[in-house]
């Protein structure tokens, strides 16, 4: 069997891995791709449901890549305005796009749509290999390099690299394979997506709302429609899965209180069971961690793909500099370095997003009453609120939390 050479070799191709692809292959080093999946769903994405919230550093990464322009314009929609509400008659909580500078709090992009124009660039690129039908059946991990061993179709290959990079999402089989555990939180929860046509227009607003029994966000997207992220126990989930579409309609209409007017189900209808994960290690001797396979974070805060993002750049940048240097880029100063910096960004934003999912989707009295109280304190204390507003427009900042949402933005 030949063996197939490139310096870096990724396992997943989903956004993490093709953004990380492509920045690594700018640094000068050629990468090979392996997803499991066939060429036409991995060229073509179909609709997810999913409309991922970007921060302003996230754009600048994607245009800084040539992913943005390839986005089609009717998947970005402008993002105002957050509004926090919580059980019946409360004061919201409020965010605000800069009124002095008219900056949008940040954008909502269809997951889709990010995945295709990754594809269309990473495709394109002549240091970089993509091996559609690939699924990976061993990795070996020796001193001078990794020996990945895949079946591609029916043929198995084997494919040698300096470094591999997990990114195979959040049940990692590459981050099982090489032992390192994971922190995983089962919320008992499953969170359905779908787009929503509805009378009353959202001016941009994205509202969070929890009420009693149900969490609900109603996510701006463009024309009279909103992407609906409804959460609730598992069970009942699935009995609105297979609803006919005018039971549906209804019953989405009663659970938003008709503040949308008349609303109509106008797309297909996807479930996402709520486990969070987070890696006990994002490195390893020749390897490492991105992307959900390094932590999966709850939808909740919006951090998911923006941490990932943020992610793929620190290891392009730990990556890059070794290689110019000279160095092993599979060496574990490198990869030590890169895991430094992505903990001291994902541990605080993780454990925050866990407990605010945790207080946001209990219904028992102290957290009803503790929620109450903490949306009436934030939104009485501007500072805070311009704190979590600046972090949501800025482009740069020095510490790790400027990806964030502030753990406030809704999904
Ligand atoms: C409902 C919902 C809303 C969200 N909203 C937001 C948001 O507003 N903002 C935000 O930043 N994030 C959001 N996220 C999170 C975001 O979608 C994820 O963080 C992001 O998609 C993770 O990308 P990834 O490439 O790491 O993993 P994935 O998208 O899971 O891709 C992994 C890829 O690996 C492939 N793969 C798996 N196993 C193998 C194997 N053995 N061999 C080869 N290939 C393999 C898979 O086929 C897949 O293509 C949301 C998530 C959900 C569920």
């Amino acid at each position: 069997m030949t063996v197939m050479q490139s310096d870096i070799a990724i396992t997943g191709g989903g956004p993490a891995g093709l953004a990380a692809a492509l920045s690594l292959a700018e640094n000068g080093l050629t990468v090979c791709v392996l997803e499991q999946a066939p060429e036409s769903a991995w060229s073509s994405p179909s609709f997810d449901g999913r409309e991922i919230a970007l921060t302003h550093h996230s754009r600048a990464l994607l245009e800084k890549n040539g992913a943005w322009s390839l986005l089609p314009e009717e998947c970005i929609s402008l993002l105002n305005e957050a509004r926090i509400e919580t059980g019946r008659n409360n004061e919201p909580l409020i965010f605000r796009a800069d009124e002095d500078t008219h900056e949008p709090l940040g954008w909502l992009v269809s997951n889709y749509a990010i995945r295709k124009s990754l594809w269309t660039l990473a495709n394109a690129h002549p240091a970089i290999t993509l091996l559609p039908d690939s699924s990976v059946t061993t990795i070996r991990r020796n001193p001078d390099a990794a020996v990945v061993h895949f079946q591609n179709g029916d043929t198995p290959k084997k494919l040698s690299a300096r470094l591999v990079i997990g990114a195979d999402g959040r049940f990692s089989p590459t981050r099982r394979r090489a032992g390192i555990g994971a922190v995983i939180h089962d919320f008992h929860r499953t969170m359905m997506v779908c787009r929503m046509e509805h009378s009353e227009p959202h001016h941009n607003v994205a509202l969070q709302w929890f009420d009693h029994g149900q969490t609900i966000a109603m996510l701006p997207v463009q024309g009279q429609a909103s992407s609906l992220v409804l959460t609730l126990p598992t069970e009942k989930i699935r009995h609105l899965m297979n609803a006919s579409v005018s039971d549906f309609d209804a019953e989405i209409m009663q659970r938003t209180g008709g503040r949308f007017g008349d609303m109509h189900l106008i797309s297909s209808r996807h479930a996402y069971p709520m486990k969070t994960v987070f890696a006990h290690r994002f490195a390893a001797p020749r390897l490492a961690l991105i992307g959900d396979a390094a932590v999966g974070m709850h939808p909740i805060t919006a951090h998911g793909f923006n941490l990932g993002l943020r992610a793929q750049e620190i290891l392009s940048e730990e990556i890059g500099k070794a290689f110019v240097r000279g160095e092993d880029i599979g060496s574990s100063l490198a990869l030590r370095r890169f895991e430094t910096r992505l903990r001291k960004i994902t541990v605080p934003m993780f454990a925050t997003t866990n407990s605010i999912a945790t207080l946001y989707t209990r219904d028992d009295g102290p957290f009803r009453i503790l929620r109450r109280a903490g949306l009436r304190l934030a939104g009485s204390v501007p500072p805070f609120k311009r704190a979590v507003t600046q972090m949501l427009t800025e482009q740069e900042r020095n510490n790790g939390l400027h990806t964030a949402f502030g753990g406030l933005l809704p999904v």
